[in-house]
This record gives C-alpha cells, sequence and structure tokens, in this order.
C-alpha cells in the first residue's frame, strides 16, 4: 500500500507504448513513456514529455471546419481562421480541460498522454515477454521515468517478481527516496549526460548538473550496468571542450558499459506545433560523419566503448 492505495493500482500518465524496440537498452524491448519532467531541454525531442498531466494535441491540417469545439470551450481558447475556415487554439487561454477533443470528430482535437495503473502496465508488458528472450525486457523513459517515483518503483518491483528486465531511462536528475531506490534496483539506466559546464546545463536545460553526477556517480558504485546517453546538439552542448570533459569524468567511472552520442534530430518538431510551443532549434544543422567520428574517437581514446546513436 502506498497512501492508503494498493501500490498495483497507482496511477501515471504515459504518452506512449512502444512495442517491439530494438532501441533503449539491450535485446528487444517493450518501452513505455512516462509524462512529467523536472528538466526542460532546449532540443526536447519529446516536448508531450514535459508537462505532467494528459494534454491537447491540436492538428490543424485534420481538422474539417465543422466549428463544434468553439462551442464547448469553456475558456473561449479556440476560434475560426475566417479565411481558411478551421479551427485555431489560443494555448494562452487553454488549460487541457480536453472538452473539445470530446466533441472533434477527425481527432484534430486529440490528447498527448493516459493515465494507466501499474497493473494495467504490467499486463500490457506481459503479452510482450515471449519476444523478450534473455536480454531484453521493459524499458522506462518519458520525460522523466522516476517523476512518479512511487509508480515506476512498484511497476519495476512486479516485473522483477516476473524475471522482468527492466532499464530505466533517466535524466538523473532525483530527488526523491523511491526515485532513487528506482535508481538502485533497475537491471540497466541509461543515464543521459548533458553538460559539464554548470552555468551552461542550467540555461540548457533548466537545472543544475551537480544532483545529476551524484546520482550517476552513485549508480556506478552500485557495479550495476550504465549506458550514457550524450546529446550533441551544435551550438549548446557539443563543444571539443564539454566533450573531453565528459569523457574525462566517465573514465573516472566503472559501470559504463557503452556511451551512445545522440546527434540532434528534428523528429519532434511536428509535436512543438501540435501543443503551439515554440521549435527553438528549427536552424541547427546536425554534425557531419567526419566531425561525428572525431567526437567518438575522443572517447574511444580515454578506453570507453562508444557509439553514435541508441
Ligand atoms: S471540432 Fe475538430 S474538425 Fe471541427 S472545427 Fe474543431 S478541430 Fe476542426
Ligand atoms: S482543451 Fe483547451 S481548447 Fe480544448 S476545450 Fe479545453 S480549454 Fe478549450
Amino acid at each position: 500500500m502506498v497512501g492508503g492505495v494498493d501500490a498495483k493500482e497507482l496511477r501515471a500518465p504515459v504518452f506512449n507504448i512502444v512495442h517491439g524496440s530494438f532501441v533503449d537498452g539491450w535485446g528487444t524491448r517493450t518501452t513505455i513513456f512516462l509524462k512529467g519532467c523536472p528538466l526542460n531541454c532546449v532540443w526536447c525531442c519529446n516536448p508531450e514529455g514535459q508537462k505532467t498531466y494528459p494534454e491537447l494535441r491540436f492538428t490543424q491540417q485534420d481538422c474539417n471546419g465543422c466549428g463544434k469545439c468553439v462551442t464547448v470551450c469553456p475558456k473561449q481558447a479556440i476560434h475560426m481562421d475566417p479565411e481558411k475556415h478551421l479551427a485555431v487554439v489560443d494555448r494562452s487561454q487553454c488549460d487541457d480541460c480536453l472538452a473539445c477533443t470530446k466533441i472533434c470528430e477527425t481527432s484534430a482535437m486529440d490528447v498527448f498522454g493516459k493515465y494507466y495503473s501499474v497493473k494495467e502496465i504490467f499486463d500490457c508488458i506481459a503479452r510482450d515477454e515471449r519476444y523478450f528472450g534473455s536480454d531484453g525486457g521493459l524499458t522506462i523513459g518519458g520525460g522523466e521515468a522516476t517523476y512518479f517515483p512511487d509508480f515506476t518503483l512498484e511497476l519495476i518491483r512486479m516485473c522483477h517478481d516476473n524475471y522482468i528486465h527492466v532499464a530505466l531511462d533517466t535524466c538523473g536528475f532525483i530527488e526523491t527516496e523511491n526515485g532513487r531506490k528506482c535508481l538502485e534496483e533497475a537491471d540497466l539506466v541509461l543515464f543521459d549526460l548533458k553538460g559539464m559546464d554548470d552555468a551552461q546545463h542550467r540555461i540548457n536545460t533548466g537545472v543544475s548538473n551537480q544532483l545529476i553526477h551524484k546520482n550517476l556517480r552513485y549508480r556506478d558504485s552500485l557495479g550495476k550496468d550504465i549506458i550514457v546517453r550524450v546529446p550533441i546538439i551544435p551550438g549548446y552542448n557539443a563543444s571539443e571542450e564539454n566533450l573531453n570533459q565528459t569523457a574525462d569524468f566517465l573514465k573516472t567511472l566503472r559501470s559504463i558499459r557503452r556511451v551512445d552520442l545522440l546527434p540532434v534530430h528534428k523528429y519532434g518538431m511536428i509535436k512543438y506545433e501540435q501543443l503551439g510551443m515554440d521549435y527553438a532549434i528549427a536552424d541547427v544543422t546536425a554534425y557531419s560523419k567526419e566531425e561525428e567520428a572525431h567526437f567518438v574517437e575522443l572517447f574511444r581514446k580515454r578506453g570507453l566503448n562508444v557509439q553514435i546513436g541508441g
């Protein structure tokens, strides 16, 4: 029981479930993406993972101009574009009540995220067990995998009771006791490392990197598997100096099985549009293959197992 609730009935908002994934850990996996994140990274590719509750996803291209949503919005946040005859949402007025999603027949008004109980998620994972094999399993990502720590801890324990391998994909900014237990108990941790300079880290992500580094050292001290993921975003965190410092830091640890350097991509751009958010990295261009190879070498020459992507 947690706070008077059966732990298996704890609920958290999930915005995606991917079955049969070959990334986010060893083997073949099912990955769930939880909403809620303490960071606000400039290059975030899952902006629908930032808020802690289900929110409006508006796709104007799917609107047929019926105008029904305008009549149900209690905040008068929707109007019809007089020229295009399509709905327009003023996100500054919208409180994500989701009334418009219930009346829209084309799914132009739709939702990012849905609440699941631990048991519902577990049942969904258990159906996939046949393809996990000896090294696959569940990956819990987000958003931040430990944002709802009681939920995540119970899910990890249910999986372990059923011999399912669990990977935790974390930004490392974990302040709660049960969040740290998740860090301890996961079989594999995919640990994001977004910059060594604290001032720059605050600018890029909104938080200090001190707690993140402390939590990485703590997980490392347990001698359990870690894959470190380093986004390489031109103009933000991919200076030679930062990558050298990152590699020097990782060289001092003993449980790093692999370092994944993650090039910038723009798959998340459409979601910024659907959320009515500005897309800060629209003009950023990814590094060339030669530049990526140079970055790989910075880690390899320190004896680290490194790859592009992951
Ligand atoms: S209800 Fe849906 S289809 Fe109709 S105007 Fe609103 S968004 Fe467009
Ligand atoms: S979700 Fe936003 S736009 Fe839709 S009805 Fe509620 S307040 Fe209006």
